[in-house]
């Protein structure tokens, strides 16, 4: 079961318009994947969790949003255009590139090749650059390389001067991103768990450049952070902290752990938790000329913050919660996602459609929970059939409105996951459904 669980959920994802291959009339794009209807309001509603919880619950926390294009010199001051690379392999039989650190990619590979009995010799391994470069500017000759992000860090650390003159802020505080970012990956795989083009969940925390508030805040982060994923039903036992080895950390990192989940191939990241120093904010002085410090009212002190970083894609634990949330019963599968990831809130049928009654009652109230959540209609086939369609999407609640309604304003609603089916008020529905959100 858990050997084949991804390739079930790549299936059901295109069979139930979740995720498509990107481009997939045209042969595909390696690495890129597209979002259908329901995997829009999946990927909407997580980032809506995210968001919720690490901004609008917090105090001290801005958002803000960054292009994706910057100039140049950012990626330099970064240090991305010297070293955001990896260490790239080449099989001499193929020509096929693989990453020198993915042990499990390489071993496959020769064992794809010997059982056609043939001979690996790989090439020694080289650094490869895996910014994305694109042209900007209508003069040939004259266009400009610029890179896509190759994350959204950035985007908030050259924006720190205007936060602080804009919104104040008293230290410690934090700036949030959501947006995407870009990779040459040489090996995209696993479905969109690794892929070209994702999109990333920050907080950077700026504070006082003392080693005892940063670990706290650090601490507090870490712990946070694994919380937000308990909150919306993972379980925990497939959640794990993991500190990065010394040889694993950027050079200036002081402190790095990641929050793995126990996926099908093994454990693996989902995000991770950086403290970076004043690397970014001294970096970004340097390169841009501009004094990137804060000055405290308090204490009458002017200093370089130092960084916290929640780094989360939005893929990766949008992946670890549909495995999470995959279940195969004896007569049906179903998604158990928590109701605030979930596409549907709720489905409404009509018992029988070809009764105008039946069918208009049902309206009524499909189009008045619409109002306040996203509802999906279904009249096709029998009502059987209808509940193990939503099961499958992972709508918490089926609304039937049958011949009984007409007379006396309740409906039949059934739980997805405990599959018991309740007589309620159609006016106590919304409240009902609110309660799940909760
Ligand atoms: P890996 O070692 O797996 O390539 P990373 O350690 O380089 O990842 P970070 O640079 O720390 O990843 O990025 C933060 C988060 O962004 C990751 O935890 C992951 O959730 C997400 N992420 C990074 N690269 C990709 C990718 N190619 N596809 C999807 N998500 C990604």
């Amino acid at each position: 079961m858990e050997q084949n669980k991804l390739e079930k959920i790549v299936s059901l994802c295109k069979r139930r318009g979740f995720i498509f291959p990107g481009s997939e009339i045209y042969g595909g794009l390696r690495g890129t994947w597209d979002y259908g209807p329901l995997g829009t309001e999946l990927k909407f509603n997580l980032k809506q969790a995210w968001w919720k919880y690490m901004v609008q619950d917090q105090e001290n926390v801005f958002g803000m949003n960054a292009s994706i294009m910057m100039n140049p010199k950012v990626w330099e001051a970064s240090g991305h255009v010297a070293s955001f690379t990896d260490p790239l392999i080449e099989c001499k039989t193929c020509n096929e590139r693989f990453r020198a650190d993915k042990l499990d990619d390489i071993r496959e590979h020769e064992e794809m090749h010997a059982k056609k009995k043939e001979k690996v010799e790989w090439t020694e391994p080289k650094q490869f650059n895996i910014l994305v470069e694109a042209k900007l500017g209508v003069i040939e000759g004259e266009k400009l390389t610029v890179f896509l992000r190759g994350e959204i860090t950035q985007g908030v650390h050259v924006n720190f001067k205007n936060v602080i003159d804009s919104m104040h802020p008293k230290i410690p505080f934090g700036i949030a991103q959501i947006g995407k970012a870009f990779r040459n990956e040489i090996t995209p795989r696993n479905f969109i768990f690794r892929s070209r083009e994702f999109e990333q969940m920050e907080l950077q925390t700026y504070v006082k450049p003392d080693e005892n508030s940063a670990m706290s805040v650090f601490e507090d982060m870490r712990q946070m952070r694994m919380q937000w994923y308990l909150n919306l039903g993972m379980n925990k036992d497939k959640l794990r902290f993991r500190e990065h080895a010394a040889d694993e950390r950027a050079h200036y990192a002081r402190a790095a752990w990641d929050i793995e989940y126990e996926t099908p191939w093994g454990w693996d990241e989902a995000e991770g938790i950086h403290h970076r120093g004043d690397w970014d904010l001294s970096r970004h002085s340097q390169f841009s000329g501009e004094d990137l410090s804060y000055f405290d009212q308090e204490t009458k002190e002017k200093f370089i913050p130092w960084v916290i970083e929640t780094s989360a894609g939005v893929e990766r634990p949008l992946l670890y919660f549909l495995l999470d949330a995959y279940h195969e019963e004896e007569e049906r599968i179903v998604l158990k996602l928590h109701p605030k990831l979930a596409p549907f809130k709720a489905a409404v049928f009509p018992l029988l459609k070809n009764k105008p009654e039946l069918v208009a009652k049902a309206q009524e109230i499909y189009k008045d929970l619409k109002k306040n959540f996203s509802v999906a209609w279904d009249d096709r086939g029998n009502i059987g059939k209808r509940y193990f369609s939503q099961d499958e999407i992972g709508t918490p609640y089926c609304i039937t409105v049958d011949f009984d309604t007409l007379e006396d304003d309740a409906v039949t609603i059934r739980d997805r996951d405990t599959m018991k089916q309740e007589r309620i008020k159609i006016s106590e529905l919304q409240a009902y459904i609110r309660k799940s959100l909760e």
